[in-house]
């Protein structure tokens, strides 16, 4: 749209199309006076046009960021070029009430921000135009799905921390395992393991270099395993594996060597650097408990009982 050779009668309807679009427009010169302050930006804010001209812009809200405002303005007369804020990289720059009735959870309005340069006759910028879009419904919308996304990673077989399957996974899987025993009699053997004194560890280095040594753990213990062997996260710092076709003393193997690892790794956290043991507890299926978590009792009475001897070591049930 030019406005060289405008009908002066469409000019009225111009201004008003300018007064009530639902977009704030907002013209400010480069001392950041304001000179043109629209329909939008007078009901959200609850400033009037005739209140708020030539007045600063930082003087009526003094919660904007000066300088950062002050940034891009610069830049935008400068380089005689629009700029786009997106409301990701910054929520909003009015803090204005969110009034839409269906995103109500928001409180504030997110706004997405366009600063255009304006022109005078001499063709130098000397003013610039902001417009402000409510884009609460986007942002609203946005945010739900972010929130369903970690409520699905709650629900996801892995866990987070390790990689390895969580808890839930892992049961299911020691479930079937034993259902499988009892139809075809497989060889089949189930590990539990924790480490040794890890509260020590947490309390001394810290929350995250507890963590890593949970993370070098779960490294070591898949680094040895088959691919058909499944190790899952039990707990904090319990770790349960599943070795089918594998009996007791394929399993104390099997076990020795990620015990062995474990004992010789020096782990290099932020916090400095570990040295750690874990117990282990095995347990082979033969005679048919009454259903797998009895199973999973038997080796956790194993590690229990590599705990009672002294920790460092692998029991078998
Ligand atoms: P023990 O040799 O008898 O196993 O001694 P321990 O100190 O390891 O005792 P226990 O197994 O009861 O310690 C569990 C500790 O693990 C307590 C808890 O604060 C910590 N913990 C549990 N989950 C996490 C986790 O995800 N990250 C970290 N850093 N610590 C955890
Ligand atoms: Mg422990
Ligand atoms: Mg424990």
């Amino acid at each position: 749209m030019t406005l060289n050779n405008i009908d002066p009668g469409a000019f009225h309807w111009l201004v008003d199309m300018l007064e009530s679009v639902e977009v704030g427009l907002v013209v400010l010169d480069l001392d950041f006076r304001v000179h043109t302050w629209n329909g939008f930006m007078e009901n959200h804010s609850g400033i009037t046009a005739t209140q708020i001209q030539g007045k600063s812009l930082f003087d009526v809200f003094p919660d904007i960021p000066e300088a950062w405002l002050k940034r891009k303005v610069d830049a935008v007369a400068l380089l005689n070029t629009r700029a786009f804020i997106s409301w990701e990289q910054r929520p909003y720059l009015f803090k204005f009430r969110n009034t839409r009735p269906i995103t109500g959870i928001e409180e504030y309005m997110f706004q997405s921000l366009t600063i255009t340069p304006l022109t005078a006759p001499t063709g130098d910028v000397d003013k610039v135009c902001l417009m402000v879009y409510d884009v609460t419904d986007i942002a609203t919308s946005r945010r739900a799905l972010e929130r369903a996304n970690e409520q699905l990673e709650k629900l996801s077989m892995t866990d987070r921390l390790t990689g390895l399957l969580n808890r839930g996974t892992w049961e299911n899987l020691v479930d079937a395992e034993y259902e499988r025993f009892r139809r075809y009699g497989h060889l089949t053997s189930l590990v539990m393991f924790d480490i040794d004194h890890f509260k020590p560890i947490n309390d001394t280095l810290g929350h995250l270099a507890g963590d890593e040594v949970i993370r070098h753990t779960a490294r070591v213990t898949k680094d040895a395993i088959r691919q058909s062997d499944k190790a899952g996260r039990y707990g904090g710092e319990e770790f349960g594996i599943i070795l089918p076709e594998t009996d007791a003393e394929g399993a104390r193997v099997i076990c020795e060597r990620i015990r062995e690892t474990i004992e010789q790794s020096l782990v290099d956290t932020s916090n400095g650097e570990v040295r750690y043991t874990i117990s282990m507890g095995v347990a082979q299926l033969n005679d048919a408990p009454e259903n797998y978590m009895q199973w999973l009792q038997r080796a956790d009475e194993a590690l229990y009982a590599a705990k009672e001897a002294g920790r460092n070591r692998v029991v078998i049930a």
